[in-house]
């Protein structure tokens, strides 16, 4: 059994059933994330496991121990919210003491453990500080104190950078990460953001209308996803219309070309439409330079170039469709330009058929 099993839980307000048999169990010190849209229920399973809401049915273990009947200040559980959730009344060592104080601990423990959250969180410079005084990156940092101050089993975040800046955000999810890991602490983060769930996370949970579509670790989502939604869900993706020509051998027609696809095609027969799915970093332009045999060719137009710094976005238009690829930056070299002709290249194994 894992440290943190959700079994079998459900969850309906009213007629409307938002977690449809919710199954996934969770290591001790594992880092795990569900993503997932706006609405298809990640707060609400997060708030199950808190102890805020209480499933329909089915049952949430914390090392070994059912607490589904508990409240949440008896589940030994740390939560942190999107917005901050600080009391604005209290300073920063009076928001991340106020657990410690409901618990009646000492006021000498209580003391000596604000101070090792706030140094923990490299803030202790800001402990008779008021929340309005501090920046949202350091409020969320003390939430994060407050939240771990009474040494929780598991920490729950619920999408706790998404009301920050760009930067913050990400100088944060490292921080974050530093942080759980050198606790060990059992966390599921619940994010909408498929950058910080790849980046952040031991594995990841795509949440699709109340259900678990797809569990793994970044890089299976991601390569190898297992459904439509979390293909398109997850990364950027170009899709061409294709025809498949002879499963067994991954024979597809695209326009009036022909492709391989290597992996395995599920679900179709002779004569089927199909989509025929890139990601962005396997397709590349082939001007000029042969890159050999037994790759896929379509000649198409450049259409749009996008550039983003390091990487330059390119979308070549194909009959009616497009992919999109990403190419390094090159200070060197001319950059394509709209309009050109080009062959787009890409291997059998990088065609996703959907
Ligand atoms: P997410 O966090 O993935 O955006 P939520 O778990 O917040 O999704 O919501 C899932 C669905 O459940 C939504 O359709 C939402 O409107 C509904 N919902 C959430 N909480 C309640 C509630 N207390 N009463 C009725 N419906 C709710
Ligand atoms: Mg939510």
């Amino acid at each position: 059994m894992a440290f943190l099993e959700i079994s079998d839980v459900r969850k309906q307000f009213q007629q409307n059933v938002v977690v449809k048999g919710f199954n996934l169990g969770i290591e001790r010190g594992e880092f795990v994330s569900l993503l997932g849209p706006s609405g298809c229920g990640k707060t609400t399973v997060l708030r199950m496991v808190a102890g805020f809401e209480s499933p329909s049915a089915g049952r949430i273990l914390i090392d070994g121990k059912d607490v589904t009947p508990l409240r949440p200040n008896q589940r030994n559980v740390g939560m942190v919210f999107q917005a901050y959730a600080l009391f604005p009344n209290m300073t920063v060592a009076d928001n991340v003491a106020f657990g410690l104080k409901v618990a009646k601990r000492s006021p000498s423990e209580i003391k000596s453990r604000v101070e090792e959250m706030l140094a923990m969180i490299k803030l202790p410079h800001l402990a008779s500080r008021y929340p309005y005084q501090c920046s949202g990156g350091q409020q969320q940092r003390v939430a994060l104190a407050r939240a771990l101050a009474h040494k929780p089993k598991v920490l729950l975040l619920d999408e706790p950078l998404s009301a920050l800046d760009a930067k913050i955000r990400v100088s944060l999810r490292e921080d974050i990460r530093a942080l759980q890991r050198s606790l060990g602490i059992t966390t599921i983060f619940v994010t909408h953001d498929q950058e910080e769930a790849l980046s952040m996370s031991d594995r990841v949970v795509v949440m699709n209308e109340g259900r678990v579509d797809q569990v793994g670790a970044p890089f299976e989502i991601y390569n190898d996803p297992a459904t439509r939604f979390v293909a398109n869900f997850v990364g950027t993706l170009s899709v061409l219309k294709g025809k498949v020509l002879d499963a067994k051998a991954g024979r597809i027609q695209v326009g009036k070309s022909e492709i391989i696809a290597s992996r395995k095609i599920i679900n179709h027969n002779v004569g089927d439409a199909c989509s025929v799915a890139l990601r962005p970093e396997a397709a590349v332009l082939e001007n000029g330079h042969d890159l050999g045999s037994g790759r896929n060719r379509l000649g198409g137009t450049i259409d749009e170039v996008s550039f983003l710094g390091s990487v330059v976005r390119i979308r070549v238009k194909i009959d009616d469709d497009a992919i999109s690829l990403d190419t390094f930056n090159n200070p060197s070299a001319i950059p394509p330009q709209r309009g050109a002709p080009v062959v787009v290249s890409f291997t059998p194994h990088d065609v996703l058929v959907l």
